[in-house]
């Protein structure tokens, strides 16, 4: 680790599912064939705890329920390197594409299976796909009922599967009926008068790494934490290809073999660690700020009482 231990610390995460389970490639006959295909999401996730290991660095690993029932093993090794285990959900399904009831059943499950494997309680939620969008908004009060205090799932852009164009792109609290969730949205950016996601997967992939590190730098110098995510299976370019549309093709397998050089440089450069670590300091912030406007609101409001 280079950088200096007074850089501002940001979240790493990463979203652990096998590379069949990736939503791009998704369909009936593919979910039938996900017992047979060959798992490689433990090979890559070593890949992944190895490199944290020589950096220093703990992260969160948002894990799907359905893999963590399958590779129980791979999760306690997660925890006890000290990282951060959170939910992926259980079935990897568009919440675009579930009903209340289902995504209910889903996150609940995902949830136990977890925490009966770390043996402690898991409280934050990443949905496939980021699918938390306006027409699948009542997910929050969801996740709250559910025993979750925090999610990441909102991405701020425009985009053919995911998106709530105009949300807030920085962390903050939604209250829901059922009582407050935090929200820690991806990193995105400013580019060209577009806001897009710069804070991982595909993105961190198709720029050149320079244009990343610039873009990220700019949502530090704003005083803000920078959210990175990527998939295990973004450190496999000998992964076996799927069938497909030749954009999800294309999203999938884009520059897989720069990936792990690219993640060496990013950790150099900036400075990370598992939500866990950096939340608390996170939220209050967030409420000194809220309690510091809703202070100026009353003065204002007592002088144009007088
Ligand atoms: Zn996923």
């Amino acid at each position: 680790m280079s950088s200096s231990t007074r850089a501002p610390l940001h979240c790493l995460t990463f979203d652990v599912e096998e590379h069949f389970q990736v939503n791009a490639f998704e369909s009936p006959e593919r979910r039938s064939r996900w017992l047979d295909d060959e798992s490689r999401v433990e090979r890559n996730t070593e890949k992944i705890l190895e490199l944290l290991e020589r950096h220093r660095y703990r992260a969160t690993f948002f894990v799907l329920g359905w893999v963590a029932e399958r590779h129980a093993r791979l999760v306690e090794r997660i925890a006890a390197a000290g990282h951060e285990v959170a939910s992926h959900g259980y079935g990897h399904e568009l919440i675009s594409r579930l009903t209340p009831d289902a995504f209910r059943e889903d996150v609940r499950k995902a949830k136990k299976i977890l925490e009966d494997v770390i043996g402690a309680p898991v409280t934050g939620y990443r949905a496939p796909s980021f699918t938390i969008m306006p027409g699948t908004s009542w997910a929050l009060e969801v996740l709250v009922q559910e025993g979750y205090a925090w999610d990441s799932s909102v991405v701020p852009v425009l985009h053919d599967v995911y998106g709530w164009p105009g949300a807030e792109p920085y962390l903050h609290r939604i209250e829901t009926p059922s009582g407050p969730l935090w929200e820690l949205p991806p990193s995105t950016a400013g580019l060209l008068g577009a806001r897009v996601a710069v804070g991982g997967g595909g993105h961190f992939r198709l720029y050149p790494y320079p244009v990343i590190r610039t873009l990220l730098r700019r949502i530090e110098a704003k005083g803000k934490t920078i959210v990175f995510y990527l998939h295990p299976w973004e450190l496999d370019p000998g992964q076996p290809r799927m069938e497909g549309s030749p954009l999800s093709r294309f999203r999938h397998y884009f520059h897989l073999a720069q990936v792990e050089g690219r993640l060496e440089r990013l950790f150099d450069d900036f400075r990370f660690a598992s939500v866990r670590e950096v939340l608390p300091s996170l939220t209050r912030a967030f409420e000194r700020r809220q309690a510091t406007a809703a202070a100026g609101t009353e003065a204002l409001a007592r002088i144009h009482a007088r």
